[in-house]
């Protein structure tokens, strides 16, 4: 499933192109037809990311709200329009370029009321700039759940996913299983700041770096990793290879069906 960073990237990309403009919205599909045409040649207002959901704001009783799951994905695409591919369930034509969004989760018409009423049980979102740390701090200070499965919640920080919840524990040397409680408020701070750095460079670069630059390729005279996912990191999906730190097998489990990568050594318990 794509983190946040995808997503706010989505959306900037989107307010760029098309927001403080009337744009051509159809669904070649047609689950999305009636809604759609309510919207066809309206002005978008913007497009925002909070956590893994996105909003096209057209005004307060027109906003679209599209969270991709595991299967869904946008087609950034240059004019001219080009015939549907698969199921498009929503086409957003602007005066440079389109967008065709496939296979969401969800893509609905909502009022302000709707959005209002998710973003009060979404926690904080490291990429937004309202975002308040303290919210999830609240959460996580009283809780004896594992961090591992509460930097996972999206009640209590929107956006973080697989894995930059394993970056960001190596990278503080925080034991997955640590629970809520036992984490230190200053700890808890660094985090926060860390993940705001990380995600927001996610969003310009596309994909998720998270190792330092006396860790990267050619400091280290290593090979650059090799993933679909792209970018260096220290633990996500290095299992049974050496840690760049201390050269400890970086390890893996299961953990509520998702897999978590850590290192014994930098990472004790
Ligand atoms: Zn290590």
């Amino acid at each position: 499933m794509p983190e946040g960073h995808t997503l706010h990237r989505h959306a900037r990309m989107h307010h760029r192109r098309y927001a403080g403009h009337p744009v051509a919205v159809s669904s070649p599909q047609g689950r999305f037809a009636a809604q759609a045409s309510l919207l066809d040649g309206r002005k978008l207002a913007r497009a925002e990311a909070h956590g893994k959901h996105l909003f096209h704001v057209y005004g307060p009783d027109a906003i679209v709200h599209i969270h991709l799951g595991l299967a869904g994905i946008f087609d950034e695409r240059k004019l001219p329009l080009l015939a549907p591919v698969g199921q498009v369930r929503m086409r957003v034509a602007g005066r440079t370029h389109w967008t065709d969004l496939r296979g969401p989760n969800a893509c609905e018409l909502w009022t302000s009321d709707d959005v209002a009423r998710l973003q009060a049980r979404l926690g904080p979102d490291p990429l937004r700039k309202d975002a308040d740390p303290e919210k999830a701090w609240t959460r996580i200070s009283k809780s004896r759940v594992s961090l591992a499965a509460l930097l996972m919640d999206q009640a209590v920080l929107a956006g973080v996913g697989n894995v930059y919840r394993a970056e960001i524990l190596f990278r503080h040397g925080v034991a997955p299983m640590t629970t809520g409680r036992e984490l230190d408020q200053i700890v808890f701070k660094e985090m926060w700041d860390d993940l705001v750095e990380l995600m927001n460079y996610g969003v310009k670069a596309g994909q998720i770096d998270t190792v330092r630059p006396e860790h990267m390729p050619e400091v280290m005279g290593r090979e650059p990793r090799k993933d679909a996912h792209g970018g260096e990191v220290y633990v996500y999906r290095r299992h049974g290879l050496p840690c760049y730190i201390c050269g400890t097998e970086v390890a893996k489990a299961e953990l509520a069906g998702r897999n978590l990568f850590w290192c014994p050594t930098c990472q004790p318990e």
